[in-house]
């Protein structure tokens, strides 16, 4: 554990999953930390998350309530099949806590954010909705929401997400995010319908995750809330159906239904009893040469920092890693300045790893059929996945 040196008034802007978790992390070490975030009030979109042990560890180190917490723990296998229903490799999951220290959590992202948020104000944590930030002050650090008003402090972090204002203000690269070309489809389906269906029943009550693989699609599917639904990603190529300005755009079983035909049949039966869904735009942002402002009163983290496509499961995992690693700095008898940049040297390899593998599977899981693709199943075969828990 680290031994806190210095207590510091912390303001982070951004109370998403990577915005909590820091401040949890931060005001459990002594620090007295604010939260403020644009939103009306706090939330998560209604889908599911994988937290695997890299970043369940952390959660249960801060005194989340992941006991209590509804969710569905993988201790099974993880299938990567063909689109064919086919499997191209079982990975066994069920000694992953002897193997890696902590359990692969299967939970719904509302459970994760609101298990943080009652953690963090439990903690003593100030945490303020309807504070839309539209202005820092790296220098005598500080920043004014759109109505006028000014939270000061001595450590100002950024954790405003993909669409960050803080990144660009604080780096001075005016970066864009870039369309990646696919979309994510988040989808939840009652327990119900699939224990209506033989064929489908196992895969709500065996805690199973499985990845289906074809040509520009893979779907992920898991149960969560201990087997009250089924969560699918279905990531995808776009057919141009977001813009710059609308990234979440409706989606309908019809089309999910014609665009995953051909495939196995309990895909298609997936497909069958999916209601209205949501498809979120895919964007990533170039990595950055630094992630600490010059006054050394700054910092990035999570998405603002350095979004991750969700190909292996890690965006938020990593925004997690980044809340112990800046905790871990603060604590060193170093200057701030010195305890950021340190921060930013221990992660920056570690982020820049999972961001390059992430990318990489965006290829991996969607090669077309052939031998490209033959030579992805053997790596797969021989070598597992790569995710990096
Ligand atoms: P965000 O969650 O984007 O939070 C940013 C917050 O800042 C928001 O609350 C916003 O309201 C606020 N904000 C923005 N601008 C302002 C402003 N100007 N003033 C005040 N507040 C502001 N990760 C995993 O670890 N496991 C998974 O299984 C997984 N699956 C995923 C599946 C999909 C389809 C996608 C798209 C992502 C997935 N991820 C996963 C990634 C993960 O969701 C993100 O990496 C993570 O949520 C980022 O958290 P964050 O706190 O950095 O940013």
């Amino acid at each position: 554990m680290p031994q806190t040196k210095r207590s510091m008034d912390v303001l982070i802007v951004g109370a998403g999953l990577g915005g909590l978790a820091t401040g949890l992390a931060l005001q459990t070490d002594g620090h007295r930390v604010t939260i403020i975030d644009a939103a009306p009030e706090f939330g998560e979109a209604g889908a599911g998350i994988r937290i695997p042990p890299n970043s369940s560890r952390l959660l249960i180190r801060w005194g989340v309530d992941m006991e209590n917490m509804k969710k569905s723990v993988s201790n099974r296998y993880h299938f990567i099949r063909w689109q064919d229903g086919n499997t191209i490799v079982k990975l066994p999951f069920n000694n992953i806590v002897e193997t890696h220290g902590a359990p692969y959590y299967l939970v719904h992202r509302a459970d994760l954010h609101q298990g943080l948020l009652t953690a963090a104000q439990k903690a003593g944590v100030t945490i303020l909705a309807k504070k839309r930030v539209v202005k820092y002050d790296f220098d005598a650090p500080s920043a004014t929401t759109d109505s006028g008003e000014t939270f000061k402090a001595d450590l100002v972090i950024g954790a405003d997400g993909i669409k960050s204002i803080c990144r660009p203000l604080l780096t001075g690269h005016p970066d864009v995010p870039r369309d990646t070309g696919d979309v994510a489809y988040r989808i939840l389906i009652p327990q119900e319908k699939l224990l209506a269906d033989p064929e489908l029943a196992n895969l709500i009550s065996d805690p199973c995750t499985t990845s289906w693989c074809g040509p520009d699609a893979h779907i992920v599917g898991y149960p969560i809330r201990d087997g009250e639904m089924y969560n699918i990603v279905v990531c995808a190529k776009s057919y141009n159906e977001t813009t710059d300005e609308v990234w979440v755009v409706k989606g309908d079983n019809s089309e999910l239904c014609k665009r995953f035909a051909n495939w196995e049949p309990r895909v298609q039966k997936l497909c069958a009893l999916t209601g209205d869904f949501m498809k979120w735009r895919l964007c990533d942002l170039p990595d950055l040469d630094r992630w600490v402002h010059p006054s050394g009163k700054a910092v990035l983290l999570g998405d603002a920092c350095h979004p991750m496509l969700p190909y292996l499961a890690q965006g938020a995992a990593q925004s997690f890693e980044d809340a112990a690693a800046i905790r871990q700095c603060l604590a060193m008898d170093l200057d701030l300045h010195a305890s950021l940049q340190r921060y930013e040297n221990v992660r920056k390899p570690r982020v820049s790893l999972v961001q390059a593998k992430t990318r990489e599977h965006q290829y991996i899981l969607h090669v077309e059929d052939g031998s490209e693709q033959k030579t992805r199943d053997e790596k797969m075969q021989h070598n597992g996945t790569e995710n990096p828990v």
